[in-house]
């Protein structure tokens, strides 16, 4: 837990509004910047990722620091976050003063960074992300080389409608890869919604939390590579009987479409998590 010197060094700044008054951050749409500046919607998305204590957080955008005073009065041992747009610094860099040593400020681009340094596990990541580069990011934390990754779990602000594909079930338009590519690894649920009037300035659309917790080992067995294309495949021409659409990765996919126990009739959107990694390994053995 953080000591209480750390928490009176937080209440002691200014209001998120003077920051950004004060340090003239005027939000430039280019960086997807919308801002939390309700202290209390910021606590609770905290509070959404988990236990903060004893872990370090990767923040990405943190803007004018809104989230990232939450993460810390929620105990993180440490932050690191990423933030492109420099007009922010001085703003975080009176938040890393409240608190000695748990703050560190990386001022770059979040899609160069592979792997912060300075990121001790368990690592959790969250962050209220720029919506441009969220879908790149997500993917890129669910396909490290190696399983599992650096982190336990990621706590992500997403539109709505992003959301509602990480965490669909089969059967419905919101499922495909992305939803596939989550449930595979990760337990998956989408854990608050929230209109535009929550940020500041306000999107066009409505925006909800997702909370994805690693799964140590993967849902059903598959080759990640094997799988991801049979997803990316499959999806690409998701109105098509699976037999049609799958028909490039093998000439005998009728074969190992019933060899998987899947109906060479039915469409990607039907097919279950379970269903794909079994064709994933029955063209694996081909
Ligand atoms: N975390 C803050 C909050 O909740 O109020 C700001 C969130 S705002 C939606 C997205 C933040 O990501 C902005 O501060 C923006 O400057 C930053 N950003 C945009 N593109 C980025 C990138 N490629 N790498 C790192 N930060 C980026």
């Amino acid at each position: 837990m953080s000591d209480m010197s750390d928490i009176s060094g937080l209440d002691a700044l200014p209001p998120l509004s003077r920051v950004i008054r004060d340090h003239g951050l005027a939000a430039r749409k280019s960086l997807g910047q919308n801002f939390l500046l309700d202290m209390n919607l910021t606590a609770r998305i905290a509070h959404l990722a988990g236990d903060l204590t004893g872990c370090d957080v990767l923040e990405v955008g943190p803007g004018p620091g809104g989230l990232t005073r939450a993460l810390l009065a929620a105990g993180a041992r440490r932050v690191v976050a990423v933030e492109k747009d420099a007009r922010c610094l001085p703003a975080l860099a009176d938040i890393a003063a409240a608190c000695p040593d748990r703050l560190r400020v990386i001022h770059g681009d979040a899609l160069g960074h592979s792997l912060p340094e300075g990121l001790t596990p368990p690592v959790r990541v969250v962050a209220n992300l720029p919506y441009n580069i969220g879908t790149e990011l997500l993917i890129r934390w669910l396909t490290p080389e190696h399983w599992p990754p650096f982190w336990q779990s990621l706590t992500l602000m997403f539109q709505k409608e992003v959301a509602e594909r990480i965490t669909a079930g089969p059967g419905g338009k919101a499922y495909g890869r992305l939803a596939v590519l989550a449930q595979w690894r990760c337990e998956a649920r989408m854990v608050l919604t929230l209109p535009p009037g929550a940020f500041s300035p306000p999107p066009k659309v409505h925006s909800a939390v997702v909370h994805l917790v690693r799964r140590d080992r993967p849902l059903f067995p598959a080759a990640p590579d094997v799988l991801s294309q049979v997803v990316r495949v499959a999806f690409n021409q998701r109105r098509k009987m699976l037999r049609t659409a799958l028909k490039s990765l093998s000439p005998k996919i009728g074969e190992h479409l019933i060899a998987a126990g899947l109906a060479p009739t039915d469409r990607a959107e039907q097919v279950s998590v379970e269903g794909f990694c079994a064709l994933a390994r029955t063209l694996s053995a081909e």
